[in-house]
């Protein structure tokens, strides 16, 4: 049997990971690849509620749990570097604890085959930092003296972005786009057990907290729809992309190699990215 493939994918915050990655995550532990959610903050201060104001670290704990069932939804383990939420800086410990990270995730030495996180360019300055906390762990991984106490690896891994929409640096090009409509049900379960964030807090932040739902079935209902309107903007912007599993896919998530990690082959990118059979270019 091939060896399963180890992915990383790592976010500023508890529910990152799954809203971007959600797909691509389910079709990858469904063919027994192992992967990894990384959340740099543990997201304390998403909330508005008294009670949480008063002891930030009950929301911390709500929130590990609700990551924590967030990734088993789609078969991927969860850490969090516990970082207070908006407070993402690059600094030496934090970069260390980057480079640790990655580092101990797969075989000692080899690490992960994949690592993906967000671009440098986007609203939140949590997400800004992270990106360039993990483009600045990148060649550290293989350097011996840096953070001797983790085995350093003698193989960079591929590095790759998710896509954004933002276009101020320059638009992002999908390259990669993984068709989900197999695992998108997963996906929303999966975001879904984020309850603090999808049904409480952004709701509040965009000022529409009295138009949310009371009961679970028009919850899922709402976020099924907020999911699919998210996914078609990648659908459409990925219909040119090089890799496409399936051009006539209703939703898909697009990725992009960064081009600090190592340079795969198409066959790789392939199998990293669950493209099983290759969509021809039709316009
Ligand atoms: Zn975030």
């Amino acid at each position: 049997m091939e060896q399963p493939l180890h992915i990383m994918i790592i976010g500023a915050h508890p529910d990152d990971n799954e809203l971007n990655c959600g797909g691509l995550t389910a079709r990858l532990t469904g063919r027994g690849h192992k992967v990894r959610y990384v959340s740099i903050t543990n997201g304390d201060k998403g909330h508005f509620a008294d009670e949480y104001i008063a002891d930030p670290s009950r929301l911390a704990a709500r929130r590990l749990t609700e990551a924590k069932n967030a990734a088993a939804a789609v078969g991927a383990d969860y850490i969090c570097l516990d970082v207070h939420d908006g407070e993402v800086y690059v600094d030496k410990p934090t970069t260390e604890a980057v480079i640790r990270t990655i580092r101990s995730f797969g075989d000692p030495g080899k690490g992960p085959d994949l690592v993906i996180f967000n671009r440098t360019v986007d609203y939140h300055r949590d997400h800004r930092y992270t990106a360039q906390l993990v483009v600045d762990a990148t060649y550290m991984l293989t350097v011996p003296m840096m953070c001797p106490d983790t085995p350093f690896l003698t193989r960079m891994p591929v590095v790759a972005h998710w896509f954004d929409v933002f276009t101020e640096h320059g638009a992002f090009i999908p390259e990669i786009a993984v068709p989900i409509d197999d695992v998108f049900d997963q996906k929303v379960d999966s975001v879904a057990c984020h309850i603090s964030q999808l049904f409480e807090w952004l709701p509040y932040n965009a000022g529409q907290l009295d138009s949310v739902p009371a009961d679970d079935a028009a919850r899922s209902k709402r976020l099924r729809e907020q999911l699919l309107a998210r996914a078609a903007v990648r659908t459409v912007a990925s219909k040119d992309a090089r890799l496409h599993g399936d051009r006539t896919a209703i939703s898909v998530e697009a990725y992009r190699i960064c081009e600090y990690g190592r340079r795969p082959s198409d066959d790789e990118l392939r199998r990293m990215f669950t493209i099983d059979g290759l969509s021809p270019l039709i316009h």
